[in-house]
């Protein structure tokens, strides 16, 4: 097994302040990683979770190539080189294909999907030159099986398993490990907008009868970051109750 380059680790969360992504920010920071957690907008959840974890927050569009690169560069600078990566930023414009705006597309594309390349581009160089890094990207339940209403948003995250699987073929010799954790429906704000009697239905097809919770999905990306797990690159840790099983 690697270990470890620097005794205390620099992990960057995107999407890291709020939902699954602040569970992962908590959780790293509890491992003893140095963690930044990165945003998009909500400047007021953000500083709430500075200010509860003491965990550092920093606003980045993880939609945008050249803030991405601008940012990693700044902490990069400030801070060493960055060993850990969670792409975990993501949103849904749901909506059936026949009446889907291509904006709606684009922007779940972009910011679900490119956001893997824009992070882990600016990244990956200093990875490889350390001869280390964990690479976790956060896919879904939905990119493995598909779900109605969301074309844009299943093709992102079945994207990501691509991403991932090309990119762990060409760093293993590096030390590097890319992985994917494809969580089931989690009780975050994100599936807490759902109606609630479509809320129930979901919960009615999961073989564990509730919905999964943050802390569970932070600790398999916790474990995926671990020296123990440098055996581990290009999978799935699919996370949701048996959902998958019954469809
Ligand atoms: P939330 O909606 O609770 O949080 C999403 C996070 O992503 C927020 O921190 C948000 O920032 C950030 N974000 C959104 N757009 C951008 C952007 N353009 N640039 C930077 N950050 C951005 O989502 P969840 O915690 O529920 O989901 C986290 C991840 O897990 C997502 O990728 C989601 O697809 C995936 N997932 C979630 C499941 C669930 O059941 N909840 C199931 C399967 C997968 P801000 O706070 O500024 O808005």
């Amino acid at each position: 097994m690697s270990p470890s380059p620097t005794p205390s680790r620099l992990a960057v969360i995107t999407g890291g302040t709020r939902g699954i992504g602040a569970a992962i920010s908590r959780r790293l920071s509890a491992d003893g990683d140095r963690v930044v957690a990165l945003y998009g907008r909500d400047d007021d959840a953000a500083q709430l979770f500075a200010a509860e974890t003491g965990i550092t927050v920093k606003r980045c569009d993880v939609s945008d190539f050249d803030a991405c690169t601008r940012i990693i560069g700044a902490l990069e600078d400030e801070l060493g080189g960055v060993d850990i990566l969670v792409n975990n930023a993501g949103i849904t414009r749901d909506g059936m294909l026949h009446k889907a705006s291509w904006e709606n597309w684009h922007e779940v594309i972009r910011t679900n999907l490119y956001s893997a390349f824009n992070m882990t581009r600016p990244i990956i160089a200093g990875m490889r030159a350390r001869r280390f890094g964990r690479i976790i990207m956060i896919s879904s339940i939905n990119g493995q099986k598909g779900q109605m209403g969301q074309t844009n948003y299943c093709a992102a995250k079945a994207g990501l398993t691509g991403f991932a699987k090309a990119l762990a073929q060409e760093t293993a010799a590096f030390g590097i490990t890319v992985n994917c954790v494809a969580p089931g429906y989690v009780a975050t704000d994100m599936v807490n907008a759902v109606a609630p009697a479509i809320r129930d239905k979901i919960i009615a097809n999961i073989p564990v009868g509730r919905l999964g919770a943050v802390e569970e999905i932070a600790a398999c990306v916790s474990f995926l970051t671990a020296n123990e797990a440098a055996f581990i690159t290009g999978s799935t840790l699919s996370v949701n109750g048996g959902h998958y099983m019954l469809g």
